[in-house]
């Protein structure tokens, strides 16, 4: 099947890109993504007494997340000898922008070095009156959603708290939005004024540091984004929705695609395991739904495949019932892959039941596609070890570690 690209947005070969260098690991620690708690446990480690370490966290987190600064000679109510510790001990760096992308549309996209040399991408979707950041929560994806390009990407690990969040404080840099200090915090503008969770991989596949990085997110002494203002986004790891409304309490969204499980079941995999029903039944029970904090349900167009007016209709039935807004999504193609966009009146059309039975159904405008920055087209070349490759470093890894073994034990 041929793909038919929607494309509103023109190439537009100009978009300007920063190279960076090659990567190496930090030698020391990041504070970025450690809660307050945490940060005065790392500082009771390097010899600070309680009290102080009570304080200077308070102050260096304060620094961190309200000021955006990268180095701790800016800390300036910090005495020069605690910053000198602080700075021979910890690192406040900024992972490294490869390249920065902005489309024709002002969607930026960002795709950033992990300190390993793995990279994700990040997307800034500016809107009126609304800035919305595109977080990744993983390298690549377990699952296998056929009509995603992050799909055919395997997974290579989990981010960590502080690379999640450390993707806001890079979209913040980037945006000028750090106020100067001795301005008043109050009333500043903000163009950054929501997350969602809607980037590189399954973020209920990656609970803890995502739980961990929205907590900071989220934190009126920091990043301040409110948590009706964070989305998170998943393909329906079910035993793990109920604890996202419980120990997230973000806004949740739910990537169904099709109202039948025959054809979920091959567009979006992880169906098989956890079927529409079971699905939904953990919707219906999600913490704090109400009609003033919907589910939001995204739906793909993909020509042929989900889009008939029996499938707005099954649709429409399933969700009787939950507090429900449906997104639909025009399929963003990439290369490579197999399915096509649904015709604009077919879509119009399909949003036209959706809205006639009572749902807001805003078809989701295609963004940023030009630097492919649109819903699913986001895969780095972070690739995982081959099974097979790794397979045969562990046994040569193995044979290694006997060898030495065999040579330390005494005859
Ligand atoms: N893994 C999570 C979050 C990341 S994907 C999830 O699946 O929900 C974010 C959204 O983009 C999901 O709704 C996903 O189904 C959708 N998406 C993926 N590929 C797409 C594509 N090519 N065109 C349009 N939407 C796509
Ligand atoms: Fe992973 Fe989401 Fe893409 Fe599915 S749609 S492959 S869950 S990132």
């Amino acid at each position: 099947m041929s793909t038919q690209p929607l494309d509103i947005a023109r190439a537009n070969p100009n978009a300007p890109t920063i190279t960076g260098g090659v990567a190496t690991a930090p030698a020391r620690p990041s504070l970025i993504g450690q809660s307050k708690k945490a940060l005065v446990k790392t500082l009771e480690r390097i010899g600070l007494t309680n009290r102080e370490s009570r304080m200077r966290a308070s102050q260096i987190y304060n620094w961190l997340y309200v000021r955006g600064v990268t180095s701790f000679d800016d800390m300036t109510n910090i005495s020069k000898a605690v910053r000198a510790q602080l700075a021979d001990a910890f690192d406040i760096s900024r992972m490294e922008i490869v390249s920065e992308q902005i489309s024709t549309d002002g969607t930026r996209k960002w795709l950033i070095r992990l300190a390993d040399g793995n990279e994700v991408e990040t997307v800034f979707i500016p809107e009126p009156g609304r800035g919305t950041l595109c977080v990744s929560s993983q390298v690549g994806c377990t699952l296998t959603c056929t009509f995603c390009h992050t799909g055919t990407q395997r997974l290579v690990r989990n981010l960590t708290a502080g690379e999640i969040v450390g993707q806001v404080l890079i979209a913040r840099d980037s945006l000028g939005e750090w106020p100067e200090v001795n301005t008043s915090l109050t009333n500043q503008p903000r163009t950054l004024t929501n997350v969602v969770m809607m980037g590189m991989g399954e973020p209920l596949y990656n609970f803890d540091n995502v739980r961990d990085a929205l907590e900071l997110v989220s934190d009126g002494d920091g990043l301040s984004i409110s948590k009706r203002r964070i989305t998170l986004s998943t393909s329906g790891v079910v035993p793990e929705i109920e604890r996202c409304g419980a120990e997230m309490g973000v806004m949740l969204a739910i990537s169904l695609h099709a109202a039948r499980d025959e054809v979920r079941d091959v567009l979006v995999p992880i169906n098989k395991k956890y079927p529409i029903k079971e699905l939904l039944r953990a919707c219906r029970h999600y913490p704090g739904l109400s009609n003033a904090r919907r589910i939001t349900f995204e739906y793909v167009m993909l020509k042929d495949i989900n889009d008939s007016n029996q499938d707005a209709r099954d649709l429409v039935k399933l969700l009787r019932g939950i507090p429900a807004k449906i997104n639909l999504i025009p399929f963003n193609p990439w290369p490579g892959s197999d399915y096509e966009c649904s015709d604009w009146d077919r879509i119009e059309a399909f949003a036209d039941i959706i809205n006639n039975a009572g749902y807001a159904s805003p078809v989701r405008t295609p963004r940023g596609r030009d630097i492919l920055a649109a819903c699913g087209q986001l895969k780095s070349e972070s690739e995982k070890e081959r099974a097979s490759v790794r397979h045969a470093r562990e046994r040569a890894e193995a044979a290694q570690a006997a060898d030495m073994t065999a040579a330390d034990t005494p005859a």
